[in-house]
């Protein structure tokens, strides 16, 4: 059906000053599925799911119905996202607000506070972790979100994040029923599931900006949805993944190629590169060459790096999970200003950050997946890289793009993703995990819980509406056994309490399965070495173990052994229970990445040694030094005061990467565990030591320029006295 476009001018219920404000933008007119958004009540307050294609302008149709409501002042909006990087993004589109008068705020990090101080904001990004956390920590401005907007809804259907942004969901409407709902999605099959469950009007489309062409190549032609058949020659001996990619660069377009493993995005960003390199003119070089020493530049020269700013020079990059985030953000900056001509990245890409190109290819349809082997990719995840292809300005059309070897392949192809829709989404809420915690949450967030009200609120859920009211029930009832047995929740007469535990254990955001790891380790243990604890933190659930690959266990059994009076766990017998001890070996495996971080390693020898990227040590490390809090927080609640300073060092050098000596130096601004440990061992051995100093004798460490040494002194209160500058 053919929407008529409407002018910005003429949207009926949208306050002037958004208006003007959206016309500075250079939105003249709205697209078709914006359109049908308005006209299905957006701007009346209905809530809304859109289901339509990346780049058909479902960031505007929330963003109308944010201005409508913050400026009108009916209250706060408060926009979801998934990933932190994408938090980051949205804050910056958002951040031109301020222009309305409008406070704009992005809170991603500290599971453990209610931060009262986003209260005086009106527009609010938040991952769906932290919004979580904050309905946890009763955060009152809540009540105060007038709309409330949820990117990539689909997510539902992840089995690790979706139990918590439909949880997050069915809170937000409890606490807030009068907040407008506006959920954006990818298209997907059952989005009106999504639209009845939520109680809103569905606005579906095709419609794009830029055309979109899916097809497959096969033997020297592309295979197109409309029918089409392209010549595309590709060069003898050229793979057919690198002469796409080429192909594109040539014709002056990028191109973008999904990898299956971060393996492949390296070696395909190889493989491009001396053709891609072949197309660069004189200027394109020099930008690309001060890419490269920005690459460098930015933390610790490590492997990674080093090949990132090499293939960098050719005009190329890969990107995957386990890039240090600085790095991907400037590989994402570079391609979006078309300064990068290729980049090879692994499907996270496809989830995240939007990040278009003229064409992209899929190296491989398949993908190793633990547990079930080597099989196909979902269609749905197919659509979500093909959304990637078409950048609206540059762009005529976006290609996507499939390999096949045979006939037959192109045939199943065909079928299988360029002509198919995508999957339906699931529910997966009633998984244990997931359970566990967001029933402990629900029960901590108010002082008692008739067992009828949890009943009820897990029947608003979107597992309900898919699986029938009752169908979750036993789950929760082995759940509610569990938090019982542990201590976790009491039952009283009138209903459920969540006890002291319980409580801090809801407001930690940790798994009250890993609350129980870590009690085991510590009650009634006396305090022990650092590799003791990482050991402890690396049993729980909370941290995704690194794999025990063959080799492995002879290597950890004598360090194991050696140790084992450090332990704070049993050791398994490995005849009586081989699982429990294979996973024993794997916690151990994975505390020694964090063991030669705090030992201050040089990143590049964590990443040969441990077979790890600079990212994995970065999540990492990041994730334990939450734990190493938590434990703490339990301590204190559990009244275990002998471990409270080992787990606070803990935690610092967690946070640094560093020995306890350098703590006292990295408490400044700009001292990270490399320039602490030249300023340590050139005798600056506190902050009071590097007071005394001046800025011509700072500068003499290397890495300290006059900028740091001035801000050093700075931060000491010295900057002042005259006789120290040079
Ligand atoms: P989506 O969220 O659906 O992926 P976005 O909302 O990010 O897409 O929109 C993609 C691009 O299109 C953005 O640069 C946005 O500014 C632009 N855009 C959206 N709506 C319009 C419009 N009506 N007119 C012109 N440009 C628009």
């Amino acid at each position: 059906m053919e929407v008529p476009s409407i002018k910005i001018d003429e949207v009926s219920g949208l306050p002037d000053k958004a208006k003007e404000y959206l016309r500075s933008s250079g939105i003249e007119e709205l697209y078709p599925p914006q359109v049908e958004a308005v006209e299905k009540g957006l701007l009346e307050g209905e809530n809304m799911v859109l289901a339509v294609p990346t780049a058909a302008g479902k960031t505007l149709v929330a963003l109308m119905a944010m201005l409508k409501k913050t400026l009108s002042g009916e209250g706060k909006a408060l926009y979801l996202v998934p990933l932190r990087a994408l938090a980051s993004e949205k804050y910056e589109e958002f951040s031109g607000l301020e222009k309305l008068g409008l406070k704009v705020a992005v809170s991603t990090g500290d599971y453990d506070s209610s931060d009262p101080w986003l209260s005086r904001y009106d527009v609010i990004v938040a991952t769906n972790e932290k919004a979580d956390s904050l309905l946890r920590h009763r955060a009152e401005w809540l009540e105060e979100v007038a709309v409330a907007v949820t990117d990539e809804v689909h997510l539902i259907g992840d089995a690790s994040r979706g139990p918590t942004l439909e949880v997050v969901l069915a809170r937000l409407r409890q606490v807030n029923p009068k907040a407008q709902l506006i959920a954006l999605s990818a298209t997907i099959r059952n989005a009106a599931d999504i639209a009845e469950w939520l109680g809103a009007k569905l606005v579906t489309s095709s419609w794009r900006p830029v055309p979109l062409k899916m097809g497959v190549y096969h033997a020297g032609r592309l295979f197109f949805n409309d029918g089409s058949v392209v010549e595309a020659p590709i060069p003898k001996g050229v793979d057919p993944v690198v002469g796409l990619a080429t192909d594109v660069v040539v014709k002056g377009g990028q191109a973008l190629v999904f990898n299956n493993t971060r393996q492949s995005s390296l070696t395909y960003a190889d493989r491009v590169k001396s053709h891609v390199a072949k197309t660069l003119s004189q200027e394109d070089r020099s930008t690309l060459n001060e890419l490269a020493g920005q690459v460098l530049s930015e933390g610790e020269v490590n492997r990674v790096s080093q090949r990132l700013a090499e293939c960098i020079r050719a005009g190329v990059a890969f990107h995957h999970a386990g890039l240090a985030p600085s790095h991907r953000k400037i590989v994402e900056k570079a391609f979006r200003s078309c300064v990068l001509k290729v980049v090879c990245a692994t499907p996270t890409l496809a989830a995240g950050v939007n990040l278009p190109a003229r064409r992209v290819v899929l190296q491989d349809y398949r993908r190793y997946d633990p547990g079930l082997g080597y099989g196909p990719i979902p269609t749905l995840e197919f659509h979500q890289m093909a959304g990637r292809a078409g950048r609206p300005q540059f762009d005529e059309y976006g290609e996507a793009i499939l390999v096949a070897k045979s006939q037959g392949e192109l045939e199943a192809l065909f079928e299988n993703y360029v002509l198919a829709p995508p999957e339906r989404i699931w529910s997966k809420l009633a998984s244990e995990p997931a359970l566990r915690s967001h029933v402990l949450a629900f029960i901590a967030s108010s002082p008692i819980v008739a067992e009828q009200d949890l009943a009820s609120f897990i029947q608003n859920t979107f597992y309900a509406y898919q699986y029938g009211p009752n169908t979750a029930y036993p789950a929760v009832k082995r759940v509610l056994a569990f938090l019982e047995r542990e201590g976790f929740i009491a039952s009283t007469p009138t209903g459920l309490v969540a006890t002291m535990l319980g409580q801090r254990v809801s407001q930690l955001y940790i798994d009250p399965l890993s609350a129980v790891v870590l009690r085991e380790g510590l009650a009634g243990k006396p305090a022990t070495s650092p590799l003791g604890y990482l050991h402890l933190l690396c049993s729980t659930p909370d941290i995704p173990k690194v794999y025990l690959r063959r080799g492995d266990r002879k290597r950890l059994e004598p360090l194991l052994k050696r140790h084992a009076s450090e332990m704070l766990l049993p050791i398994p017998d490995p005849l009586e229970d081989a699982y429990g001890y294979e996973d024993y070996l794997a916690s151990l495996k994975t505390s020694l990445i964090l063991h030669d971080w705090v030992e201050e390693k040089p990143e590049d020898s964590i990443i040969e040694e441990r077979s790890v990227g600079p990212g994995d040590i970065y999540s990492l490390s990041q994730t334990a030094r939450w734990l190493a809090y938590s434990a703490k927080e339990l301590c204190r609640v559990l009244g275990l005061q002998n471990h409270l300073q080992p787990l606070h060092n803990l935690e610092l050098r967690l946070k640094i990467g560093c020995r306890e000596e350098l703590l006292p130096l990295t408490m400044l601004e700009g001292i990270g565990r490399v320039r602490a440990r030249l300023l340590y061992n050139a005798g600056y051995r506190s902050p009071q030591d590097l007071a005394k100093a001046s800025i011509t004798e700072l500068t003499r460490i290397p890495t300290i320029g006059v900028e740091t040494a001035k801000s050093i002194l700075k931060q000491l209160g010295m900057l002042s006295e005259k006789e120290r500058l040079p």
